[in-house]
């Protein structure tokens, strides 16, 4: 119900626009023998459910108890923490050397980190953090990653519009303004901030950020009543232009591409991917991008069944 533009003017906004320049050089990504990605923050979680394939789940047992006076022996088990937004460690592997980036931090200040824990992972392994793009629900967590890591040192790869003020304004309901990031916060956390609109290539160029992703699909409209702060006013930001994914490409298998919220467009991201690695003839890399989930926001899921559609 939710993915048509809303007015004339979020209708203009939401017209495909096709990145400039640099941002769509061809880049070369060299492969890797495999990735890990272990999510750390969804929207839902079930203890119950059983591995499948290569997705491996953390059953209650394996999960460290905590205190609960009001069981007998005064512990339970906790599981992990779901909340609305994503978060994602990703390990990759070429012969005997990983790579680390932490790929977004979920919503809430320590729901992320509480999971990097109950998982039993090493936070000091992840050598930067990217954001998928600037939205609270996927820049919550630096508080805990700062608990952690002691304010140690450390990268922070984002697009140049995270800052940007941002609203919902859905027709019959009050407009509603989103958390903004604050910059000087994140630095004084210890965290050195790239902006970069283009792709960047990091940690021995095993893994590609793509930065602004060409938005070429006349069917993926981008965020509906959706607004951002300009010169002074609010204007329709449909397209969510600091989207950016993460790029792997594993050895024999194509590329792994990972998503935040997804607003780019699955078939934009995938096209944009295809794009820069000059992997667009790689049968197998597609199927391999559709297992790879997109963390989809209410307000964008009929738009983005369509584009799961025509990936499949
Ligand atoms: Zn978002």
């Amino acid at each position: 119900m939710c993915d048509e533009a809303g007015t004339h003017a979020e209708t203009v906004a939401s017209i495909p626009r096709p990145a400039q320049g640099a941002a769509v050089d061809p880049i070369v990504l060299e492969p890797v023998d495999g990735v890990l990605i272990t999510t750390l923050v969804d929207n839902s979680y079930d203890a119950l459910m059983a591995d499948s394939g290569a997705a491996q789940r953390m059953p209650f047992a394996r999960i460290p108890e905590v205190a609960a006076p009001q069981f007998v022996g005064g512990q339970t088990v906790p599981g992990l923490v779901a909340e609305h937004g994503f978060s994602a460690l990703v390990t990759t592997r070429r012969g005997a050397i990983t790579h680390t980036v932490l790929f977004d931090t979920g919503v809430s200040p320590d729901g992320m980190a509480t999971n990097l824990e109950r998982l039993g992972l090493d936070v000091g392994a992840i050598e930067v953090v990217v954001l998928s793009h600037g939205h609270f629900d996927h820049a919550g967590g630096f508080p805990g990653l700062a608990r952690l890591r002691h304010r140690s040192g450390m990268p922070l790869t984002v697009h140049p519009l995270v800052w940007s003020r941002r609203r919902f304004a859905i027709p019959g309901q009050p407009g509603w303004e989103l958390p903004t990031l604050n910059r000087s916060v994140l630095e004084a956390e210890g965290l050195e901030v790239i902006e970069r609109r283009q792709p960047s290539l990091l940690l021995d160029g095993s893994v590609l950020i793509t930065g602004e992703v060409d938005r070429t699909t006349e069917f993926e409209h981008g965020l509906p009543y959706h607004d951002a702060w300009h010169e002074g006013r609010w204007e329709p930001d449909p397209l969510v232009l600091d989207e950016q994914a993460l790029v792997v490409h594993v050895r024999g298998r194509g590329l792994v591409v990972l998503t935040g919220c997804g607003h780019a467009g699955a078939v934009n991201i995938a096209r944009h991917a295809m794009r820069l690695t000059g992997e667009a003839d790689d049968q197998r890399a597609t199927r391999h991008r559709s297992d790879v989930g997109t963390h989809v926001d209410r307000l964008g899921h009929a738009a983005q069944r369509r584009a799961h559609l025509r990936l499949e």
